[in-house]
């Protein structure tokens, strides 16, 4: 079936944006006042922060034009998304990008100079102006790291430049890599990222999956070099970075970005690694068995373990199942859900052009958006869980903090979504009797939410913590290091349960989280004490329900373990993550039993 354009699309099924900017008109006119408006404040504050009045008074100058920028950066960001191909929303976003430029150059002298105070200074601040105590203390913590004001601006002049190496991986990836075709049965199956990551890879078909999987990797291994010296740029420009600013290693320096601690890092890849890895060989197993495969090969990892149980869903039919499944939350809760569905947040049509997968935008001072595109298929009704999470997240964390002080550490970022992908599967476990849609339901959440979370990317960050190691020996970093550190992690997770194809080594080549700092190991993070909450909210009900709508509400005004310490949840010790491991082994034997129960 061919893609509709966007304009031919059923409109009661786009989101509206015209909360955020009425017309693209209104969005340009407001961007150049924006920008006149940052002149002003560069011209009311640079040099002349003497007093802590005049410090405070520049915080809200500050506050103001950034929610603004927010806004209409949002707007541009969600036209473009909805239709990358629109000339109007590319030329939209082109002039919000010298917006923001226009924006950082005329603002950033203000934070090096509130760097440059004493502390006591800073701290005056704080006690006169209590509502930017979050501010400030963000300001504290980084102080000790600063570099000279001149050094950090020509550092800052030189951010394009030092965001070189992720814009050469995209051109690479989704520009000069072509992946040609494959043929079975006579019928000819073009092979690209999308089509590949999209459906090639899972395919239910054997030989269509692994003739896919040779042809991809194959292709990879083409541009295995160039995309290796992409990388080693990024990594030398990250161990500069941080050994100009005194950090001992280039991994210090990224975590004291989300404000966590070496041990819970560790913790989490090392324990991962040794008690996850038998669960899911165990799962591995099964997959074969249920496909009938002689041998069980990296390419056959992520099939379906039962593909014709999945049952459709429409869109007004989601609304039931979420609704139900969330309304644990309360009625705040449910309806947000409801004005998320009424008042088109949500944008589920598909159409030329459109971004793939899904996300949740949630601009300050406005509701939360989503894009996700209908496929029709149940799995869309964790996929809106999931998104939701983030929105019922931000929806109660700009509604109670300001605008400095919303956003949480990334190792939390991902706990609200999964956890309403546990309320789901909660719930449609509850109220459902058929093994066969049980045992959809259950490898649905392992073959997704763990998955994904737990293996896909606990075993980059297993990865990329060795080649991290290379880089504080300041090594140089090449595609055959890359494969043999890809390799090695590959072959300690899976043992000889999986026959690892050649070519399995160059999945380092596929992901963009590499450019964007210890992103990885924060996924199962954010699901370990997502977990805990599903299954803390499970067992005690309200209680356990308040604080975590607490927890939401806090927003970013604590660290990870503080959070996660509201939420009843101690991720200081290793109980935590063995609880969910344990968990994901009970759910395995579910599915076994269910296997057994159903082939009878
Ligand atoms: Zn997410």
């Amino acid at each position: 079936m061919a893609l509709l354009s966007r304009k031919d699309v059923d409109v009661n099924y786009t989101w509206d944006l015209t909360s955020l900017a009425s017309d693209d008109q209104d969005a340009i006119q407001r961007a150049e006042q924006l920008t006149k408006d940052a002149v002003k404040f560069n011209d009311a504050f640079e040099g002349k922060l003497d007093t802590p009045e005049v410090a405070i008074e520049g915080i809200n100058g500050l506050k103001k034009l950034s929610e603004e920028l927010v806004l209409i950066s949002t707007y541009a960001s969600l036209r473009l998304s909805s239709d990358q191909s629109e000339p109007e929303a590319q030329k939209l976003s082109a002039v919000l990008g010298n917006t923001r430029t226009n924006y950082a150059s005329n603002v950033s002298f203000f934070e090096g100079e509130l760097l440059e105070k004493e502390d006591s200074f800073l701290n005056e601040v704080k006690n006169k102006a209590p509502e930017y105590k979050g501010y400030i203390d963000e300001l504290l913590r980084n102080k000790p790291y600063q570099l000279d004001p001149k050094v950090e601006k020509v550092l800052a002049n030189f951010s394009n430049v030092f965001s070189a190496p992720y814009s050469l991986y995209n051109i690479t990836k989704l520009l000069d890599l072509d992946f040609g075709s494959i043929e079975v049965d006579g019928e000819e199956i073009p092979v690209s990222y999308l089509a590949f990551e999209g459906g090639l890879e899972s395919n239910p078909n054997t030989e269509i999956r692994r003739k896919a999987f040779r042809q991809f990797y194959d292709t990879l291994k083409k541009y295995e070099n160039t995309t290796a010296g992409t990388y080693d740029i990024q990594l030398k420009q990250e161990k500069t970075e941080s050994d100009l600013r005194g950090f001992d290693s280039v991994i210090d320096y990224l975590l004291h970005k989300q404000d966590v601690s070496r041990e819970l890092y560790d913790r989490q890849i090392d324990t991962i690694m040794k008690d996850l890895a038998p669960h899911m060989r165990r799962y591995a197993k099964l997959l074969q068995k249920a496909n009938g495969l002689d041998t069980m090969k990296y390419e056959d990892l992520k099939i379906p373990l039962d593909p014709s149980s999945e049952p459709e869903i429409t869109v007004e039919e989601s609304r039931k199942y979420i609704v139900d499944a969330l309304s644990i939350l309360g009625d705040d809760y449910v309806d947000m859900i409801n004005r998320a569905y009424d008042e088109r947040w949500i944008d589920f049509v598909s159409n030329k052009g459109k971004s793939t997968g899904a996300f949740c935008s949630s601009p300050y001072g406005d509701h939360p958006y989503i894009l996700i595109t209908w496929s029709s298929l149940m799995e869309e009704v964790f996929v809106l869980a999931h998104e939701l999470g983030h929105a019922g997240h931000f929806y109660n964390a700009n509604a109670n903090n300001n605008i400095f002080d919303t956003r949480p550490s990334m190792y939390f970022i991902e706990a609200p979504s999964t956890m309403n992908e546990m309320l789901m599967a909660n719930h449609l476990l509850k109220n459902s009797e058929d093994p066969k849609f049980k045992r959809w339901v259950i490898s649905s959440i392992i073959s997704r939410t763990y998955y994904h979370n737990f293996v896909t990317h606990l075993l980059e960050a297993a990865y990329q913590r060795e080649v991290y190691k290379m880089v504080d020996n300041y090594e140089t970093v090449t595609a055959s290091d890359l494969n043999r550190l890809k390799r090695k992690v590959i072959d300690e997770f899976w043992g000889d349960d999986v026959e690892i194809t050649e070519g399995a080594e160059l999945t380092w080549m596929r992901q963009p989280h590499y450019y964007m700092g210890l992103y990885p190991y924060t996924y199962s993070a954010g699901l370990t004490i997502a977990t805990q909450m599903a299954n803390r909210v499970l067992e005690e009900g309200q209680p356990a329900v308040e604080d975590w709508l607490e927890v939401l509400r806090e927003g970013g005004k604590r660290d990870a373990v503080g959070l996660s310490k509201m939420a009843g949840i101690d991720i200081t010790t290793d109980k935590p993550l063995k609880d969910t491991i344990s968990y994901i082994g009970s759910l395995v034997d579910d599915l076994e039993k269910l296997t057994e129960e159903i082939d009878g």
